[in-house]
């Protein structure tokens, strides 16, 4: 199931909080619900972060050896800088916190 944005009727991840073309806000949240979540992207953050220092550790070891290896340019190459998760190249604003990329 994806969410279509209601600005500019983008198809996006059912996981999106925010519309990754124009940033608007795809999810409706109480008060409660928003802590819940603050909750949630805490934690996750702190995965993601174990999770990049794995990558860059692998990589570093990697390079030396493997100088022609390109990542697949289409799927998730680069990370939000400010909640830390994977996006697309393609995105213009991070579908888990909304902030422009
Ligand atoms: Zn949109
Ligand atoms: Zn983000």
């Amino acid at each position: 199931m994806s969410k279509i944005c209601s600005e500019c009727q983008q198809e996006n991840p059912s996981t999106a909080n925010f519309c990754m073309i124009c940033g608007t806000r795809l999810v409706e949240n109480t008060e409660m619900d928003k802590m819940d979540e603050l909750h949630n992207e805490l934690s996750d953050a702190k995965d993601t972060i174990k999770v990049l220092k794995d990558v860059l550790k692998k990589q570093k070891t990697e390079k030396t050896n493997n100088n022609d290896i390109s990542p697949d340019t289409n799927t998730v190459n680069k990370f939000c800088r400010y909640c830390g998760k994977p996006v697309s190249v393609s995105q213009q604003f991070c579908r888990h916190c909304g902030k422009p990329l």
